[in-house]
């Protein structure tokens, strides 16, 4: 069972959103504005396995709630949710930290989609299993794809990719590079490992969003370019000037392990 927080002040919608979440076996929290949020989540150390994050909120607006928790080093999962047409809200989630984001009014059966796509990949991600680690029949770690790792001598075991100096740790959501670990949220990790897999070949935003993010719809794919800037930060020597995760102008990005 999850451990869901519905941070909403409209409470018609956190009630219907509450006795939805249950009826599909989650346990569901509700706060009516981003402070009350902020301090279960942060003062009080409460754990939630995802956060549906309301932006028009009383006070703190959702973005900032979002910023402040990344900012505390929580990166419990948020699926934020936007007012539709409005683009820039979802630029503007996705530069605050949030993995995912549902315009509203929303289709009941679209959140809860996401949100369990969100708690699946979340799982998924920090699944330890010591057992399954090392027991060197080669399993495939999702999808029957193969290993992530595209040559021997880079793949170190277990769930992560080295490269230059730096190491992913997909399971513990871990970026490290030169004594310096950075948490990833579910979606930067997951946009990284896509990345990973498809080193050296030029992917476009939309697949990105597509096969990330499950997108279909007509996203501005520059929703695409926060997680990027974001990343950059993370790799890149000189974020300005990236090596590893290229622009290729008018098409999409290309990620480069181990670059000239
Ligand atoms: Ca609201």
């Amino acid at each position: 069972m999850s451990r869901v927080l519905v941070v909403e002040d409209e409470a018609h919608l956190a009630q219907g959103l509450r006795f939805n979440l249950q009826a599909e076996g989650h346990a569901v929290e509700v706060a009516g504005d981003g402070e009350t949020a902020l301090d279960r989540l942060i003062e009080k150390r409460e754990r939630f396995d995802a956060v549906v994050l309301d932006v028009m909120l009383p006070g703190k607006s959702g973005f900032e709630v979002a910023a402040l928790l990344r900012e505390k080093k929580n990166y419990v999962p948020i699926l934020m949710l936007t007012a539709r047409g409005r683009p820039e809200d979802v630029l503007e989630g996705f530069a605050a930290g949030a993995d995912d984001y549902l315009p509203k009014p929303f289709e009941l059966a679209i959140l809860i989609a996401r949100l369990e796509s969100l708690l699946r990949r979340s799982v998924w991600m920090q699944d330890s299993d010591p057992a399954s680690a090392g027991d060197g029949t080669g399993t495939s770690n999702d999808n029957g794809q193969t290993r992530l790792a595209p040559s021997g001598e880079r793949e170190t075991g277990g769930d992560t990719f080295s490269f230059c100096g730096k190491s992913i740790d997909f399971r513990e959501l871990e970026l490290r590079s030169l004594g310096n670990t950075i948490h990833l949220t579910v979606m930067e990790a997951e946009f990284l490992r896509y990345l990973v897999r498809s080193e050296g070949r030029v992917v476009s935003r939309k697949a990105i969003l597509e096969d990330v993010w499950g997108l279909h719809e007509d996203t501005d794919t520059r929703a695409i370019d926060n997680f990027v800037v974001r990343l950059r930060r993370y790799i890149e020597e000189d974020p300005s000037r990236p090596k590893h995760l290229q622009t290729v102008r008018g098409v999409g990005y290309r990620f480069v392990a181990e670059p000239e």
